[in-house]
């Protein structure tokens, strides 16, 4: 998603690299550019009109600065007006003082709402609460399962109309699950309504009936980056139809444009809240506005990458391993730890992927393969400590062992002790650069 205009808006951007002061007529043309960008990735015109407007008018006005050439001057105003389509600061969710805290979500059918339900509550249990799934879409065969099955898999438990008694009334079955709620001590309660193919009225009178009753503190509007212009007036008749406090966009990993999912969040005034990008439970996260546009002006998402980097690193372990650079000390045993450390935040292809720039890397980063690295840690475990410690004592015939124990040619067990010593060299000299602890001694 977001794939074309992100290549787009780098390469407007790139074409100001280097260059003076800017003309009005320069910005004149950078800002025709952005807005056929924008335009091919489906933003809503509105969006764009503002959107160009604004850039235009504050980078005409903008002061020459000490610190950033023109370019760069333009690259920052785009990006600023960016963040603040998407919605400026990122918005949490609103927790009710007396639980238990009522989530409603809305949508049309198919958007992914029973598949966010389970995503948003295994979220919630990562964050020690207790949610309630609540099935209230009892108008599309199977949806209730479909939402015990997530609930199973989320670790949380659904209420649901008992089997045999008809259909069921969903507002019924939304006041009920409050009471049980109450009873069974959740915090968080999160009701799944029904969806439609298209927006009707009926669905909309059964959405603003469950919210009269359960009086919910979100009401979560889910739509499907992938529909298009759809999204947008989707948007408005649910905005004017049952009313929502944030939206959630799904499907992001779709390679559609995705400019209209973007639209939302300026058209109806309402916060994008989450971003779902995968069938997984685990493809969702809180949507940064601010990284969000990082991402689409190719800056890399390096936050996300920071966050994941802090959850799988060991800090001590990190600076134990980050001192020993300095002094030359460092050891295959280290570097294996640092390379299962690294590798623990997921496929590498999709780290490098964050960094700014990997959007005109795209065809490397396909080729990324994991598996190199399942050989590197294969061959540094079939060494001995003694030899992790000092692979120079690998004599010919421990090699052609390793290589066979790890199955790999002997060439790689080479190749991987001379790079080891190239990079160990290298480090000490960036040390003694950097003035890092210990690097002077390293480059004797
Ligand atoms: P509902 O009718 O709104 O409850 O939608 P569902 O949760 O049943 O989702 C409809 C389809 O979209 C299912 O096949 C889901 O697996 C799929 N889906 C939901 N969210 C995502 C997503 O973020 N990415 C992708 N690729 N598929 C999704």
């Amino acid at each position: 998603m977001f794939d074309t205009l992100s290549d787009r808006l780098t390469s407007v951007l790139q074409n100001l690299r280097g260059r003076g002061r800017l003309s009005d007529a320069d910005i004149d043309a950078t800002a025709r550019e952005i807005r056929i960008a924008l335009l091919e990735a489906d933003v809503a015109l509105p969006v764009v009109r503002t959107f160009i407007a604004n850039v235009k008018e504050r980078a005409k006005g903008a002061e020459v600065s000490g610190a950033l050439n023109p370019a760069q001057q333009v690259v920052k105003i785009v990006n600023e007006e960016l963040v603040g389509i998407l919605g400026g600061e990122t918005r949490r969710l609103s927790l009710a003082k007396t639980p238990p805290t009522v989530i409603m979500l809305a949508g049309l059918q198919g958007s992914g709402k029973t598949t966010l339900a389970g995503k948003l509550a295994k979220h919630l249990v990562g964050q020690g609460h207790t949610p309630l799934l609540v099935a209230c879409d009892l108008q599309r065969p199977n949806a209730v399962t479909q939402l015990q099955v997530v609930g199973e898999r989320a670790g949380v438990p659904t209420f649901a109309p008992e089997p045999g008694n008809g259909v069921g009334d969903p507002v019924d079955v939304a006041r009920r699950s409050i009471e049980e709620a109450k009873r069974a001590q959740h915090d968080i309660v999160i009701v799944d309504t029904a969806g439609r193919l298209g927006v009707d009225e009926e669905m909309m009178r059964q959405a603003a009936d469950i919210r009269e009753v359960v009086q919910p503190d979100e009401v979560l509007f889910v739509v499907d980056a992938m529909i298009g212009q759809d999204a947008v007036s989707t948007a408005e008749a649910f905005r004017d139809g049952v009313g929502f406090t944030g939206v959630v966009l799904t499907k992001l990993d779709g390679d559609a444009r995705g400019g209209a999912a973007l639209s939302v969040r300026e058209v109806t005034g309402q916060p994008i809240m989450f971003a779902s990008n995968g069938e997984k439970l685990e493809d969702f996260d809180t949507f940064h506005p601010d990284r969000m546009a990082s991402r689409i002006l190719g800056m890399g998402d390096v936050l996300t990458l920071i966050e994941q980097a802090e959850q799988a690193f060991d800090q001590e372990q990190a600076e134990a391993a980050a001192a020993k650079i300095g002094t030359g000390e460092l050891t295959l045993e280290d570097f294996l730890e640092q390379m299962l450390a690294v590798r623990k935040m997921g496929p590498i292809a999709n780290l490098l992927g964050m960094l700014p720039g990997a959007g005109q890397m795209k065809d490397q980063l396909a080729q990324v393969d994991d598996k190199h690295l399942d050989r590197l840690q294969a061959i540094i475990r079939g060494m001995t400590p003694a030899e992790r410690d000092n692979p120079k004592i690998i004599n010919a015939s421990r090699r052609q062992r390793i290589a066979k124990g790890s199955g790999v040619a002997i060439r790689e067990v080479n190749d991987l002790v001379n790079r080891f010593y190239e990079a160990r060299k290298m480090m000490q000299q960036m040390a003694g650069r950097f003035g890092l602890p210990g690097g002077n001694r390293g480059s004797k």
